[in-house]
């Protein structure tokens, strides 16, 4: 039996699966819950909700994992191991490709050039760093002449809940995953569940390539009162690392207190491009553009403000306006597809309320504003407009807040520092992308961005060896490269008396 449904077939009849102690079950309530296309909002399929029972089977399975054979291998092994899993990944690329595009819509030109490749590149890269990251060693003069010698050991934190959202679903996963079984800990998965699809096909290629049952746990369901809160309060969990909205990161790290159990946070943003006059014209507009409606504005890091200096504002509105109105809305497998559909009904209400305050608040309306005519059983998509707006105050709820949908406000700035003042005027840190061809201009604004990650003629570019994370309300500690270890592993420090 597969564990993940195909997009095909008798969708009522298909389940996917909890993933436990390398074995996929369904839970003993026997409670599902629907998966549906956000392109055309069919059936894929049922999922079985773990209950509290589930939770703690696949807790328990990790720990018992940290005991046994998990346990005892050495970071070469693991290593070695972890890039089985990511050849087997690109190996299995096409499956995991549908089910992805199956889940969130997007085009799969997007899922088949970032989500799969960088799902599977995580394993490479975390088991790449965990090999050449040195410890310290300090030696200690001590009265009698003799001496002591300290040294520090990294060691797994043990098991770890990971709480996902479902905008990139395995790439978002994965990148707390590789990092966790780098360090050698095990793991319980909590996806969205929107997406459940990816991380259980996950389970098969764990089970194809040997990893010792109990060191990959999926468990499905819902936040509150469900597999979400089992898993953040459950004592058997040693830290949590969650990706979400920022007030679910509040839930959690209340969930996390009890006990003092760590936590890693990727939050949310109201990220702030900032276009100069002297910028490459072309490249600024591609370059917002992306970050403004890839992925349907379903991105973190996206950019829902951006603020361009007057001399070239309405060039540039227009020319974005052109760009938005190029991106058709279509089936993920049509080539001429530019963008998806948001991932479900019920945020495109949300995205919605928002397009309806920005009207209410004043804003000129660019472009968009509403719902795309689609045909045929598309109509029962979760489709939206990209928008752009002018002309808000900056006190408007729809410049406060994150929206998550494919939409700016655009705003005019005279000078440098009104434009950083601007940026730096919300309570989150995640991201910004600066446009200017000013190599000096470029080094200062970067400096005085308060962000985890500041983008300078260019935006998503990713070298996973740096520091990811976000400042103020969008997140605690940083992910990638050495820094993943800060968070998957404990030093233990070693003072030997000579
Ligand atoms: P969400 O917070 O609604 O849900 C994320 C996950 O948390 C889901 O698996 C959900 O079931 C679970 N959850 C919800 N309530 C919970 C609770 N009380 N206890 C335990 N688990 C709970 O977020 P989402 O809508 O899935 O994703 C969109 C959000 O994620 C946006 O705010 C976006 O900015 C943010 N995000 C941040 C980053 C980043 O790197 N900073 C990356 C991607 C997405």
């Amino acid at each position: 039996m597969s564990s993940v449904p195909r997009p095909t077939g008798d969708a009522a009849a298909l389940r996917t699966l909890n993933f436990i102690n390398g074995e996929f079950v369904a839970a003993r309530s026997g409670k599902t819950f629907e998966n549906r296309a956000p392109t055309d909002g069919r059936l894929i399929g049922l999922v079985s909700e773990a209950g509290e029972a589930e939770v703690d089977a696949a807790v328990r399975a990790a720990r018992a994992a940290l005991a046994g054979p998990w346990g005892g291998l050495d970071i070469a092994q693991r290593s070695e191991m972890l890039y089985a899993v990511a050849d087997e990944i690109n190996r299995r690329f096409d499956d995991f490709l549908q089910a992805e595009v199956a889940d969130t819509g997007k085009p799969l030109s997007l899922a088949s050039h970032i989500d799969i490749p960088r799902g599977a590149a995580n394993f490479k890269i975390f088991a790449d760093v965990v090999k050449n990251v040195p410890t310290e060693a300090f030696q200690m003069a001590t009265p009698d002449g003799k001496g002591a010698l300290n040294y520090a050991l990294r060691v797994p934190k043990g098991v770890v809940g990971v709480i996902c959202p479902w905008n990139l679903p395995l790439l978002l996963m994965t990148w707390k995953v590789g990092p966790a079984l780098a360090c050698g800990n095990a793991v319980v998965v909590k996806p969205s569940e929107e997406t459940p699809s990816t991380a259980t096909l996950l389970g098969e290629v764990m089970n194809k390539v040997g990893v010792p049952k109990g060191v990959y746990n999926v468990v499905h369901g819902f936040g509150p009162g469900s597999a979400g809160e089992f898993l953040t309060r459950h004592a058997g969990v040693d830290a949590i690392t969650f990706t979400g909205e920022t007030r679910t990161g509040t839930a959690i790290m209340k969930a996390a207190a009890e006990g003092t159990r760590a936590v890693s946070f990727e939050l949310g943003g109201k990220n702030a491009g900032i276009v100069f006059a002297d910028c490459d014209f072309d490249a600024a507009v591609e370059g917002i553009g992306r970050a403004a409606f890839a992925n349907c504005g379903q991105v973190c890091l996206g950019t829902e403000r951006v603020y361009v200096e007057l001399a070239i504002f309405e060039r540039f509105v227009q020319a974005l306006k052109a760009r938005a109105e190029g991106m058709k809305p279509g089936r993920p497998e049509d080539k001429a597809t530019g963008i998806g559909p948001l991932i479900s009904q019920e945020h495109r209400n949300k995205v919605l309320s928002y397009y309806k305050k920005a009207v209410a608040d004043g804003a000129t309306v660019v472009t968009g504003g509403g719902v795309p005519d689609m045909p045929g059983e598309l109509k029962n998509g979760s489709w939206i407009q990209p928008t752009i707006w002018t002309g808000l105050p900056e006190s408007s709820a729809v410049i406060r807040e994150e929206i998550f949908g494919p939409c700016c406000h655009i705003r005019p700035f005279d000078a440098e520092d009104e434009a950083v003042a601007l940026a730096n005027d919300t309570p989150y840190g995640l991201a910004t992308t600066i446009w200017t061809t000013n190599l000096a201009r470029a080094h200062r604004v970067a400096a005085k961005i308060d962000v985890g990650i500041c983008w300078v003629n260019s935006w998503f570019l990713r070298d996973l060896r740096t520091p990811f994370g976000g400042s103020k309300e969008s997140g605690i500690g940083r992910e990638g490269g050495v820094h993943s270890l800060e968070f998957y592993t404990e030093l233990r420090n070693v003072c030997i008396k000579l």
